[in-house]
């Protein structure tokens, strides 16, 4: 007898530059079911539907069109059987085109490209022959010039030209023959990470090959995890997860990387000399920072702005953190202590005292016992909820402090950590964190980023002998003439 074959659904992932209509498409072909509009009306993170369309059920990756995102975007191709490119005919080839093609030529997924917005062009045949010209630039012949690569005309807005695109996305997905081999090993891939307040860590994985139950184990890396539930993507809890469709599972921690293939283990009594890392629901924020280690390797020449990061989810982790990192100068670097996801606690508060870093969150909240703890200690949390916005506020602060510099010619800055009480003066330990601090010089004394002294240095011992200088790296006593009220924390900055 001739065994049925059994096929699992497409899973496309639709790329393209931002507002080239990702998204209305996708609005469009989920029967215009609301999706929920991301802030600034931008996608910033991958969003994955199962839709049932007339040529059957199929899986739809929606990724962010912003630079920061290329990671997601990897991810998300890498995955991907089929890639659907969409191109504003209006607007043609953009950055985040280029770099979309790239990736799928690095993965040589089949690829369909849709120009879309025709409904806005007025002279679309014109248009048309451009972006098909400039796609040849790229190595990509369309079908209509001899090559391999599939070019549909849509309007994501009235509808033209969809179902014209969705039957080539079938054919295609036909032609691949995405057959479920049940000799074959069972795996999958790790789309998002993110920590909800009631159920904890929770990641979004899709399978490609094979079925994961509740109570199964996945191994990531050698090690293997337990998983406790399984959630459907409209949040309703699931028994088990299938090839091709995107679920929400628990039983997975932070160390686990998105992008990362997982594969299940069926017959799990039988694999031996494996760890099994057992999760709580809830999982706990670990700090990723050792205080005495902040201080160190600081250039004399380089003034460091200290922020700790808050993000919703681990995709936006890694987009946030190389976006900043770009934005650093030759004379401001901006140093992240800490980048984590979840809510801000009271360990990160504490630890923005200790480095005056600025506190950034992204998508995160502040509960109010956090909110009281903030207002004691006259620091503030700064959210933000479109990616722009963060780098508008730390290019706003690295102008600021390059102003400062050039205004104020700083020759150095030292942090308070410990405070000695002699008869007649105050002597604050301090680290030398930057350039030099010299006796005698004039300083500014600031706390939590707010003047508190204005005046001059006093004395500077190393080892109860009196120096007349001290350079950065260095750790000294140093007293302030006329002021006694010097804090743990306090910065000092030498003009
Ligand atoms: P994304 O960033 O690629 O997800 O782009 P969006 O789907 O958010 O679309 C960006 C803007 O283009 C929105 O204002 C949409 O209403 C508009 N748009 C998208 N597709 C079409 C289309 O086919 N025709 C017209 N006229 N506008 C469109």
């Amino acid at each position: 007898m001739i065994k049925k074959k059994n096929y699992r659904s497409p899973i496309i992932t639709v790329v393209g530059h931002i507002d080239h209509g990702k998204t209305t498409f996708l609005n469009y072909i989920n029967n215009n079911k609301k999706m929920v509009k991301e802030h600034g009306g931008i996608t910033q993170h991958i969003k994955s539907y199962y839709i049932n369309t007339k040529f059957g059920n199929m899986t739809f990756l929606d990724t962010p069109g912003h630079f920061a995102f290329n990671s997601n975007r990897e991810n998300c191709i890498k995955i991907a059987d089929i890639v659907l490119l969409i191109i504003s005919i209006t607007d043609g080839i953009k950055p985040q085109t280029i770099e979309s093609i790239n990736l799928i030529k690095n993965f040589k997924k089949p690829t369909i490209i849709a120009l879309n917005k025709i409904d806005k062009s007025n002279d679309a045949g014109e248009q048309e022959k451009i972006i098909l010209n400039n796609l040849i630039a790229e190595k990509l012949v369309p079908e209509k010039w001899g090559g391999d690569v599939i070019v549909s005309l849509i309007s994501s807005k009235t509808g033209k030209g969809v179902d014209n695109l969705m039957e080539m996305l079938y054919i295609q997905s036909e032609m691949l023959e995405l057959e479920i081999n049940t000799n074959d090993k069972t795996y999958g891939i790790i789309l998002e990470n993110k920590i909800d307040t009631g159920k904890g860590f929770i990641s979004t994985i899709i399978l490609k090959n094979g079925c994961l139950e509740k109570g199964g184990m996945i191994k990531i890396n050698n090690v293997v995890r337990k998983v406790k539930n399984i959630y459907d993507t409209n949040n309703s809890i699931i028994s088990m997860a299938r090839e091709s469709v995107p679920v929400n599972i628990i039983g997975l921690d932070k160390d686990v990387i998105i992008g990362e293939t997982f594969e299940i283990i069926i017959n799990y009594k039988k694999t031996k000399k494996i760890n099994v890392i057992q999760t709580n629901s809830i999982t706990k924020t670990i700090d990723i920072y050792d205080p005495e280690t902040v201080f160190q390797n600081i250039n004399n020449d380089i003034t460091k702005i200290n922020v700790i990061i808050k993000v919703d989810t681990q995709g936006s982790m890694n987009a946030i953190k190389t976006s900043l990192e770009k934005l650093s100068t030759k004379k401001i670097k901006i140093n992240i202590i800490k980048i984590d996801i979840g809510d801000f606690n009271t360990s990160d508060i504490d630890l923005g005292v200790i480095t005056h870093a600025f506190l950034i969150g992204f998508n995160v909240k502040k509960d109010s016992k956090i909110k009281n703890i903030i207002k004691k200690q006259l620091i503030e949390i700064n959210i933000f909820h479109v990616i722009y916005d963060i780098l508008n506020f730390v290019t706003i602060k690295i102008n600021e402090n390059e102003k400062l510099i050039e205004e104020n010619n700083v020759i150095g800055t030292a942090i308070v950590k410990k405070i000695f009480n002699n008869e007649t003066y105050i002597i604050a330990g301090c680290l030398i964190t930057t350039g030099v601090i010299k006796n005698n010089s004039k300083i500014k004394i600031t706390r939590q980023n707010n003047i508190i002294h204005e005046g001059y240095i006093n004395s500077i011992k190393i080892l109860k002998k009196n120096v007349s200088l001290i350079t950065h790296g260095h750790e000294c006593g140093i007293t302030i003439k006329n002021f006694n009220k010097i804090k743990i924390h306090d910065k000092i900055t030498v003009y």
